[in-house]
């Protein structure tokens, strides 16, 4: 069955069924209460008739019971052994009735044709002494053509009633499919079209639903996003190694027309080919690096010593390098964060310091309000102005020249995006040309836990 069928189904029974509920507790209602009402008056006829037998002279009993006799009712006397004394009746119709009064209960009630009859009865001292039963009976055939009246004005309600009611819910389940419809059709069709259509939404839907369009659309852009950018990483790596590619196979031909014969064509060849090798070694490293699943990589927060993370990071560089890295720090500064990740960060920063200058590289450490700033200075040939905003992408390089001589790849910043992101660092970067430049890090004392959960 359908959403909106069993929507459909399930208020509109449920509210009919209500309706009618309701509608029964009022028709008995009213019953009850016009028996109450009806009984109440028959007990005080009843009351007054025994006042008055006592009062009058015994021959003019029948004229009392007259005088008291309910509308459409009898009365009618027992003697002790049952047998009817006298009688007087309205109606022929309720002849010999035979009426109980249930126990606890203070009046009988009996139905003649469809029509509800009550009876009360007393005990008395007839006329001429003897213990008698009055009974008053009465039909209560008013009651009965109210109570057809109620149940057709009752009917007739019900039925004007289901009328909204049924367009009501057919609106509701509209209301409610419809968008659903349109997220589902746009699904079907993203999945077999492999697009990434959004779905068109009102500005002012603020429910459930307007949320969930949101949300639809929002992971369209966000995987769309993703796409593309896997897209241009697959696109950017296949380039990045068919240049070194291209260029070991060159050299391996070279060597095999005339390496044997010639040795410096050899030796030149086999150059190339290791340094090729070895940049295409990097290069895969370096985008295993990137590819790892972020969730993965959840850090290992531990308190940390700032200063001795950086004498210890910066004496391995200048023991590989042989360069000259300054370390200038104001005191003992603690941290939390994950030691191996920020080393790699700051690695990453020392490394193209060196790489893209030749005099000496300073790190500057300070305390800043909650945070402490990691600054890496070099005096190398600088970024200009409109390259900076580009510098994390992937693949992405200043001068593609340059990288030649240096080696890199163009991957070594967004690998120091991604881990400072995932540590909650800011990086800043100030650059001039041919000055050099500063790549400062603004590390948070304390990591955000819930963030980092999140990422
Ligand atoms: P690479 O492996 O090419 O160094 P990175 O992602 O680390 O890749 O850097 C991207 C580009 O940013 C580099 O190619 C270089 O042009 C520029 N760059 C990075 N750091 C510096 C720096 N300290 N001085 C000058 N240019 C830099």
């Amino acid at each position: 069955m359908k959403l909106r069928t069993k929507i459909h189904l399930f208020t509109t029974l449920l509210m009919l069924s209500l309706l009618i509920f309701i509608h029964i507790g009022i028709f008995l209602l009213y019953e009850q209460l016009s028996i109450n009402t009806e009984v109440e008056q028959l007990q005080l006829r009843g009351e007054e008739l025994l006042t008055t037998l006592n009062k009058v002279p015994a021959v003019n009993t029948d004229d009392v019971l007259r005088a008291y006799m309910p509308t459409n009712g009898k009365i009618r006397v027992f003697d002790e052994n049952g047998n009817k004394i006298t009688s007087v009746e309205y109606t022929l119709s309720l002849a010999d009735i035979q009426i109980d009064v249930s126990e606890g209960k203070s009046y009988g009630k009996t139905t003649i044709d469809g029509q509800p009859v009550i009876m009360v009865s007393y005990p008395a001292i007839w006329v001429d002494g003897s213990i008698v039963e009055i009974q008053l009976i009465q039909l209560l055939n008013d009651l009965a053509r109210n109570k057809e009246l109620l149940k057709l004005i009752l009917i007739v309600v019900t039925v004007l009633v289901a009328i909204p009611i049924l367009l009501s819910n057919m609106a509701l389940s509209s209301i409610i499919i419809k968008p659903l419809e349109r997220l589902s059709s746009a699904m079907k069709k993203n999945a077999t079209s492999r697009s990434y259509e959004k779905i068109e939404l009102s500005k002012v839907g603020k429910d459930e639903l307007a949320e969930i369009g949101r949300t639809f659309n929002f992971m369209m852009e966000a995987l769309e996003t993703n796409y593309k950018k896997q897209e241009q990483f697959v696109s950017n790596a296949s380039h990045e190694l068919k240049t070194p590619l291209t260029v070991i196979e060159s050299y391996a031909k070279l060597l095999l027309r005339r390496g044997f014969t010639n040795e410096q064509v050899a030796n030149e060849a086999l150059e190339a080919i290791v340094s090729e090798s070895s940049r295409m070694n990097d290069l895969i490293v370096q985008m295993l690096e990137l590819a790892k699943n972020k969730e993965h990589q959840a850090p290992k927060i531990t308190h940390l010593n700032v200063i001795k993370l950086l004498e210890n990071t910066v004496s391995q560089m200048r023991q590989a390098y042989n360069r000259n890295f300054i370390l200038h720090c104001e005191k003992d500064l603690w941290i939390h964060s994950d030691e191996q990740k920020l080393k790699q960060l700051l690695f990453i920063l020392l490394d193209n310091a060196r790489k893209y200058s030749e005099k000496e590289v300073i790190v500057t450490v300070r305390a800043i309000d909650d945070k402490v700033s990691i600054a890496i200075q070099d005096f190398g040939v600088g970024i200009p102005k409109e390259n900076i905003s580009h510098l994390f992408d992937r693949f992405y390089r200043v001068v593609k020249d340059r990288n030649r001589k240096t080696g890199g790849t163009g991957l070594g910043l967004s690998i120091a995006k991604e881990i400072a992101d995932i540590l909650q660092i800011e990086i800043e970067v100030e650059s001039e040309e041919n000055v050099g430049s500063t790549f400062t890090l603004f590390i948070p004392e304390t990591i955000q836990q819930n963030e980092v959960d999140s990422e």
